[in-house]
Parts: C-alpha cells; structure tokens; sequence
C-alpha cells in the first residue's frame, strides 16, 4: 500500500512539472488602450503604469517583439525567461507621451496598433461605453514611436467590428490601413489587431491573403506553439488589475491553474 502511494506521488509531481514546464513556455499578452492621469476602465495612470512595469521587471520578465512570438508558436524558436508582450490598441497620443519614456526608462519594448483613417485626430470613432476625448498620434510620432524601437501594427482604417462587413469592405480596412503605414515607416507592417477583438473565418483569411502573419484578439486562451497565429488571445489590463494580480496573471503557475480549470469546464 505504502509503495503505491509513494508512486502515485511521483507520478503526480512528475505530471506537475511537466505541466509547469510547458506552460512556462505560454507567452502572457498585455492589451492597454490609454496612459493617462484620467482614469477609468480603459485608461491607466502612468503611477500605475510605471509600477507594473517595474514589478515586471523585478520578478524577471523580458519583453518580446511579435516577430519572436510569431517565430516562438510556429516554428518552437526559443524565448527569453518569463517573455512577455506589451500592446497598446488605438495608438492614442497619451501613450507616445506617457507610455514612451517609461518603457525607454525600463528598457522594454511594445507594439502599437493604428488606426489608419484617425492619425492626428481626435477618437470620435469611439463607440466604447466611457470613453475618454482623446487624440490619436499623429505620423510623426508613430515615425517616432518606431525609431524608438518600438513596432507598429494595424488596427484597420476605420475600427469597425470586421464580422458585420462584406468580404470587399473586410479588404478594404485590412489592406488599406497596412498600405498607409507602410508607405510612411517605410516598413513591413505583419501584425493586425481586431478592433473590438471581433472577428471571423473571413477576416482571418482575408488577412492571411493580403500578407499579414499575425493577428490579436482578446480571446482569453493561451499562447503556446502550434496556436492558430491569428488568434491571439490577451490580457486586458485595467485600473482594477493590481499589480500583484497582474503578475500572477503572467507567472507560470497561475497558467498551470488556468488549464486545469478550462480542461475541468470542458470536462462538465
Ligand atoms: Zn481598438
């Protein structure tokens, strides 16, 4: 009896450090939307901001870009310890402003995603409940943004949900928007972000057609290798998520605890 019991509590731990060693491998995503010192669910203040990124720092997170995820999910290339994402939806003037120098000071990197019919203006588009009046940034300081090291991708020209629209329409928002950023960066633009998360099977190959290799939702799955490129899911990080619930929301045994829970629920 006693040998049986010491086997199933080796197996068991056996199975806890696979689990442990694989998820460790799964890359946390951040989703922001606003820096700024008027707060409310969709807009961090840049205290705030700069704290998660310390503790980020202090508990041994390295930022990626989302060349090396891409390469990471497809092709297994090896990430750095604790890899993590930081993106900014919207590409608001308040986060070349607020978000810029703090990820300089702490030597991290972003991705922005542009809305290419917005530059420079004003986000009437915003249909968000809440919403903050907020300018977007303007062309030379996404130029900046990107000399700075940081990336740029497109979040469409207009920001509508992408499944309610004709195949054509879809196109149009997709190609267009990755054609005016690329024409003034003078670089690939590889990556989309769903405005609303919302997409489908056609926004997905219509994407897939015009060239993009990748593309953000806000699923709330995880990012391990052979995941589907164009679906990856995020953490939405907002003024309620206290920095010690945004680091167990990264660590890899919280991702341990996620799984069993979304195998349990499939289970049930
Ligand atoms: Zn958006």
């Amino acid at each position: 009896m006693t040998i049986f019991l010491i086997t199933i509590f080796i197996l068991l731990m056996l199975y806890f450090a696979f689990l442990y060693h694989h998820f460790s491998k799964e890359v946390s995503i951040l989703m922001y939307h606003h820096i700024d010192y008027q707060e409310n669910r969709y807009a961090i203040t840049p205290d705030n901001f700069s704290k998660q990124l310390a503790a980020l720092k202090k508990k041994g997170f390295h930022t990626i870009s989302c060349d090396m995820l891409l390469a990471h999910i497809t092709k297994g290339q090896k990430l750095p310890q604790k890899p993590i994402l930081i993106t900014f939806d919207d590409a608001y003037e308040n986060v070349f402003i607020q978000a810029l120098p703090l990820l300089k000071k702490y030597q991290m990197t972003a991705a922005v995603f542009v809305i290419s019919d917005w530059v420079g203006k004003n986000n009437d588009w915003d249909s968000y409940e809440q919403k903050i009046s907020a300018r977007h940034m303007s062309w030379q300081q996404i130029e900046l943004w990107s000399k700075n090291g940081m990336e740029v991708g497109s979040h469409t020209n207009s920001h509508p949900h992408l499944s309610t629209l004709k195949d054509e329409e879809i196109f149009n928002e997709l190609s267009s928007s990755k054609m005016a950023i690329e024409n003034r960066l003078h670089l690939p633009v590889k990556f989309l972000c769903y405005p609303y998360g919302n997409f489908d099977e056609r926004a997905e190959m219509i994407a897939k057609k015009i060239g993009y290799q990748g593309a953000f939702s806000i699923k709330k799955e995880m990012n391990l290798r052979h995941l589907d490129p164009f679906a990856l899911s995020r953490i939405n990080v907002t003024p309620s998520l206290s920095v010690p619930k945004l680091l167990r929301k990264c660590l890899p045994w919280n991702k341990v605890v996620k799984l069993c829970k979304y195998k349990l629920k499939k289970i049930s």
